[in-house]
Parts: C-alpha cells; structure tokens; sequence
C-alpha cells in the first residue's frame, strides 16, 4: 500500500504547480510545452525569424582587453556605491525585459544552437527567475551584514564565461549573480552561441538606461582562444572567473591565474557522468519518461544529462521495460528546431574524437539495444542511441561524452548500483527511481552528486527550488551552487570589519 502511495505522490508532485520566482509555475519553468495553441504559434513565428547580426566587439589585442577591464573599474566605483535595493531594482527591471525578448532568445538559440522550443522556451524562465532571485539575495546580504554586524566588499571585475549548451540561462545567471553582489561584469559568450548572450545583453542595457547605470558596468566581448583570451582570463584586475564548461578548462585557467596572492579565484561548474539507477520498485512508466528527457534532452549534451542507466536485480531482465525503453526512445524525432515536430535537435557540431568513437563502436561486451545513426551529411543530426553490456571500469562507463548516447550497466544490487554511480571521477547530478523507502534512504545516503533527484529526471534544476552544483571534478572554487542561497554572497569578501571599497 504505501508503494502505491508513494507513485500517486510523486506523480501528484508533477502536477503540482508551485511558484517560481519568475511568477510562473516552478514546473512550467523547466517544462514548455509546444502542443498548446498559444506556445505553438508563437513558437511558429520565432523559428521562422530571420538570424541577427552581431553586435560585440571582437578584441583583437591584449590593449584593447586592458581598455575594457579599466572601463569596467570606473563604472563599478558608482555601482557599489549604489544600495543593495537600487541594485535589486535593477535585476528586476531586467528580469522585465528578459521577458519582452522571450521570441527573440529562442530565436537565436534555435539559430546559433540548434535548441528546440521546447528546451529553450523554459531556458527564457529560468534566466528570468536568475533575475529575480539574485536580486532578493542583493538585499538579503546588505540585511544579514547589517544584523551581524559584518560587511561584504563584493567583487571589482568578473569575467563570466559561459557555455554554449545552455546559451541563455546560463550567461544570465553568470552575468547577474556578480552585478547584484555590487561587481562589475565582462562576459565572453562561447564563440558558437555570442547572440544569445547579445540579446540577453540588450536587456540588461534596457535595464539599465532606465535605472541610470552606464553601460561600461557589463561588457560582452569576444576574443580569440589564444593570447588575447589569455590575458584576459589571468588579467591582475579580474578578480574572479566564472566558468561553466570543461574540468580541463578549469584547470587550465586556474593554471593560468596560480600566481595570485589572493588564490585563483575560478568558480567553475564543471564536467558531469551522471547515471540514473532504477530498482524493481521503481514506476516503469514514469522511469522511461524520465530516462528519456535525461539522457537525450537536448541531444544529451548537458553537463546534467544521464549518460548512465542503471537497472537494478530483475529490472534487467524485464521485456516490459526493455520494450517501453526502445519504443520511447525510436520515438524521438530527430531534427532542426526551426520543424516544430522536432523532438530532439542537432549536435552543436559533426561529432569527432570520443563521442564520434562512443556513437560509432562498441567495447567488448557491449551490444546497442539502439543503433545510432547518422541522419545529415554534415553529421549534426544523429538518431539516439543505447548501447547495453558497459563494464564496470571501462571507458564508457568513466568517461564523460555530451551527446546522444546512453549506456546501461545491470547491477546485483542497489548497493553495488551505487558503487558504479560514485565510482566516476565527477559528481553533478544522479537520479533514483524507487518506490521503496529504505531504497531511497540508502541512495540518498551514500550517492556523490551535488543534484540527487529521486523520481525524477537528472535535468532541469530550478532555480530557489533545486539550486545547481557538483561536488569532485564537477566544481572548481568556493562551491556554492548557481540558483541556490548562497552563490551571490561566494563573490567577495565578509569580514568583521568595514573595509575601503
Ligand atoms: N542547469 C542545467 C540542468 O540542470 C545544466 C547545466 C549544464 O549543462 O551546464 O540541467
């Protein structure tokens, strides 16, 4: 009985709408849902919408970086000096006009990244409850450094630089999260995604003309991978960096700001393996769902997504399962975001190196349960696959692809289902679907990831609700996570004492 009435209560969670800081529902921020007429025909017009031009600067020397970092020092000097509610203002005015641009984000989105409606549309929400929860944080430091008798001297000059996978949410929240905490901001979009990060841009402008704040405060630029990138990022007057990207890259720009007496300063969301276990307990139906939209959301290129699914003791070998698992994921329809019947976009490029080999071979032992195929010329439109019989300790197994394909393992045991989930180098997200309490417990208890989510897909943190962050390889730096209570108040400094700012 209480199996059964764990299901209808997890089943009645998703129903349930709860209020995000967007003002939408917290389940409407990360679902959209293109089949309701309204979505559907402004969906219809932003798909058709002609690409834009670019408008940033590409630097093109390490003078023309020194330029904009010392415009960035000058327009702070009056921003911090602003209070914490002038600030919160600000980020609600652009919480505001991130919403007047909703058509035009998920146009650029579908243009430069090939996302679908259906996972930009709930990107715009997100960057928009970005807005609004960074701005109650804003003055919810300036109040607990009054009431304890602490100051905060946030930041001078952030450098944000973002991913291309999430090309809205993801820069809003970067560029943001610093402006409320009273720094100044410099953001290099990633070079496949620069309008996306433009247009969110062009709201924070928006913002701040009506609030008075110059432009200078937050300058989105484009550079070369080279030395100019190079000075950038390690730039004495950049005090911190924030990045979502590669763990290598975050090696490699902690490396390249090592000499700092202060310490590196990278606050980095990094790479993920993440697997998703389901026991024989588990609600079939449900666990399929959300294997599907964990493992190809996106075309799988999350650092959130299920690269793993784990099926615990007769879970295995069940024909019920394996067959809704096949039917859901041949069911996916592979295409170009600008067909709104897509249900699973492109790669962002050809495939090459590890997920080429991960969606072309197989280990010994392994067999695909569902062959991937090549659906374009160019090789950006691939079909999903599933490859059964990965080893403990083998390649696919440990390393982390970012594209349209998923492994099963079979384990004896939810404990030994556990050992393989920890056993990777990373920890962002995992999942569990089981209906069984001390399951749960047990999973809960000893699972590594900074996103546990039980009944649930591994994708789609909300911000406030389930704030988003790693643990081991997954996180670089101070660690608070993005859309939690304290991301805001990890960029600067508390002491007893009032400083000079
Ligand atoms: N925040 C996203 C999610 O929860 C993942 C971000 C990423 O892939 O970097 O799905």
């Amino acid at each position: 009985a209480s199996v059964a009435a764990a299901g209808q209560v997890s089943a009645e969670r998703r129903r349930t709408a709860e209020r995000a800081p967007s003002g939408r529902s917290f389940v409407n921020s990360v679902d959209s849902d293109p089949s309701l007429p309204e979505v559907r025909q402004a969906a219809r017009e932003w798909v058709t919408a002609p690409p834009r031009e670019l408008t940033s600067p590409m630097l093109g020397s390490t003078e023309a970086v020194d330029d904009v970092v010392a415009r960035a020092r000058v327009a702070r000097a009056s921003w911090v000096a602003r209070p914490a509610a002038a600030r919160a203002a600000v980020l609600r005015t652009v919480a505001d006009e991130l919403e007047a641009r909703r058509g035009a984000l998920v146009t650029v989105a579908a243009h430069e990244g090939g996302k679908t409606v259906a996972e930009s549309d709930p990107e715009v929400s997100e960057a928009i409850d970005f807005a609004r929860y960074y701005a109650d944080r804003a003055e919810e430091i300036e109040q607990i450094s009054e009431a304890e008798g602490l100051s905060f001297t946030p930041d001078s000059v952030v450098l944000v630089t973002p991913p291309w996978n999430f090309p809205i949410a993801i820069p809003t929240g970067g560029m943001l999260a610093p402006l409320a905490a009273g720094a100044a901001v410099i953001a290099k979009p990633a070079p496949p995604v620069p309008g996306c990060s433009e247009v969110v841009a062009e709201a924070i402008y928006a913002a701040f003309a009506t609030h008075d704040v110059p432009a200078e405060l937050m300058q989105i630029v484009r550079t070369d991978e080279g030395d100019v990138g190079r000075h950038l990022v390690s730039h004495p007057d950049v005090d911190r960096v924030i990045l979502t990207g590669a763990y290598e890259t975050a090696q490699l720009f902690t490396s390249w700001r090592a000499d700092r007496l202060t310490g590196p300063g990278v606050l980095a969301e990094t790479s993920g393996k993440n697997a998703l276990v389901v026991t024989p307990s588990a609600d079939y139906d449900l666990a399929v769902a959300d294997v599907l939209r964990s493992a190809f959301g996106h075309a799988g290129q999350k650092c959130s997504a299920a690269s793993l699914l784990i099926l615990v003791g007769s879970v295995a070998t069940s024909e019920r399962f394996r067959r809704q698992l096949v039917d859901a994921v041949s069911s996916l329809r592979v295409g170009w975001p600008q067909d709104l019947g897509t249900t699973m976009g492109p790669v962002i490029e050809p495939p090459q190196g590890k997920l080429q080999r991960a969606l072309t071979t197989l280990e010994p032992g392994e067999t695909w349960l569902v062959e991937p195929r090549q659906l374009d010329g160019e090789g950006r439109l691939w079909s999903p696959g599933v490859k059964e019989g990965v080893w403990p300790g083998s390649a696919f197994h440990l390393t982390e692809y970012f594209g349209p394909v998923l492994g099963i393992m079979t384990a004896d045991t939810l404990e030994e289902a556990v050992e393989w989930q920890n056993a990777t180098a990373y920890g962002l997200t995992g999942g569990l679907h089981s209906l069984d309490e001390a399951e749960i417990r047990h999973w809960l208890t000893h699972v590594e990831v900074g996103n546990a989510y039980v009944n649930r897909h591994t994708t789609g943190a909300i911000v406030q609700r389930q704030s988003f962050g790693g643990w081991k390889r997954s996180s670089v730096g101070p660690g608070a996570k993005a859309g939690g209570p304290n991301y805001v108040a990890q960029l600067g400094t508390w002491a007893t004492e009032r400083r000079p700012h």
